[in-house]
């Protein structure tokens, strides 16, 4: 869980952190209101707490077949993103993929859930990429 100075930048993962070291203020707790991949086609797609999207071509499985058709090698069934209630995302490339999915230009292992940072690049084949974000929630 990450916390954070409500008066200046510092942040931190650490569970037994409560004040900030440069002004002594309380942590509070920063929470993901969403997880967002910004598509290179100018598809944004977002993800809820808790909430799972298929990506692939196959409309009997994606939402999303509609306009990933236009990626020949994205697979019918290429991966599937995810944001968990505690604020992590992940993404877990499909078995049945011909094509990889990448995590910052590194090869997922395919059926296994991988991180997605603030920041990152997700690229499904080699053809489709997109930057992912993680905002957080308005107060
Ligand atoms: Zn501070």
């Amino acid at each position: 869980m990450t916390r954070k100075c409500p008066y200046c930048d510092y942040t931190t993962e650490d569970a037994s952190a409560f004040t900030c070291p440069h002004d002594h203020s309380p942590l509070a707790e920063v929470r993901v209101a969403a997880l967002r991949l910004s598509f290179q086609d100018g598809t944004v797609v977002e993800v809820g707490p808790g909430e799972e999207v298929r990506l692939g071509r196959d409309p009997e499985w994606s939402g999303h077949a509609g306009w990933l058709g236009a990626f020949a090698r994205v697979s019918r069934r290429h991966a599937t993103v995810g944001l968990r209630g505690n604020g992590t995302a992940y993404v877990v490339a499909e078995d049945d993929t011909r094509n990889d999915t990448y995590v910052d230009g590194a090869a997922v292992r395919k059926g296994l859930s991988t991180t997605l940072g603030d920041g990152c690049t997700l690229r499904l084949s080699t053809q489709l990429s997109a930057r992912v974000s993680l905002p957080e929630e308005a107060r």
